[in-house]
């Protein structure tokens, strides 16, 4: 199933059509209630759609996740998985502007892969992790690389308003058999500037889950964001980051398409 968020509630699509099927999908998620309809379908183009989880209780975001991501950042690949967060606050759905504010320069995209958990998860071991995956989606960890690397943590040029675009839909995890075997790009005004696959990750989202999980409860809803590959503006030769009017999509293999337009915060 791909599953929606709209303004007004949540539903599944069904060719140029939602279903409406309640007030919200983490909720639905959370009481594992069935796909059932509430409402006549809508027309897709008629609903303004939003993230699929629109306020995560909680991102958990993986950095130098990818080999490939790793060495063209001069990087040692790591031992473990390498945890910091972005908020509520960051995250706009399909079609949306990512609004950058005048203290944040040198801004980046990042293609990643978004895994929705649908149930509980707390000290889960690695074979049983992915039966608290309820789907995935596409993800732009769009970064401030001059607020990144101002002090040692990460978080001013990451958790920035606007900037974790999530969508366009959930795909239900029933169809994504192997989260390892996605294809991955990042295309700025049609050029492809990321392109590679799940496969390359350091650390599998099943291994991710389960390392998170040993320390943070994961909840219905939260999100996993789990690195982006090789290709970002930032190792570009001269680095390449993003403007104005720039157009991003992040492409994933079954994931669909998520585009939003980088715009000057007024
Ligand atoms: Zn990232």
């Amino acid at each position: 199933m791909r599953l929606v968020s709209f303004e007004g509630g949540f539903g599944r699509v069904e060719g140029d059509t939602v279903v409406p099927m309640g007030p919200s999908l983490v909720d639905w998620l959370a009481f594992g209630t069935q796909g059932v309809a509430t409402a006549p379908p809508r027309p897709l183009a008629e609903v303004k759609l939003l993230a699929p989880v629109p306020r995560p209780g909680k991102i958990v975001c993986v950095g130098l996740n990818y080999r490939d991501h790793a060495r063209e950042t001069g990087q040692e690949i790591p031992t473990e998985p390498v945890l910091f967060s972005k908020f509520a606050n960051s995250v706009v759905g399909p079609g949306a502007d990512v609004l950058v504010p005048p203290e944040a320069e040198k801004v980046d995209y990042e293609a990643e892969l978004a895994v929705v958990v649908g149930r509980k998860a707390s000290s889960v071991p690695v074979a049983d992790a992915l039966v608290h995956v309820a789907g995935y989606a596409c993800a732009n960890d769009v970064s401030s690389r001059s607020l990144q690397f101002r002090s040692g943590q990460w978080l001013l040029g990451k958790a920035i308003d606007t900037f974790l675009p999530l969508g366009p839909f959930l795909v239900t995890a029933d169809e994504v058999p192997d989260p390892q075997a996605l294809g991955i790009r990042c295309v700025v005004n049609d050029e492809v500037l990321q392109s590679s696959d799940t496969g390359q990750m350091v650390f599998g989202v099943a291994e991710l889950v389960s390392f998170i999980s040993r320390t943070i409860t994961l909840e219905p809803g939260d999100l996993v964001v789990t690195g982006t590959p090789s290709g970002v503006g930032m190792a570009a030769d001269p680095p390449r980051y993003l403007r104005p009017g720039d157009r991003m999509r992040v492409e994933i293999d079954g994931l669909g398409e998520l585009d939003n337009t980088v715009r000057a915060r007024p």
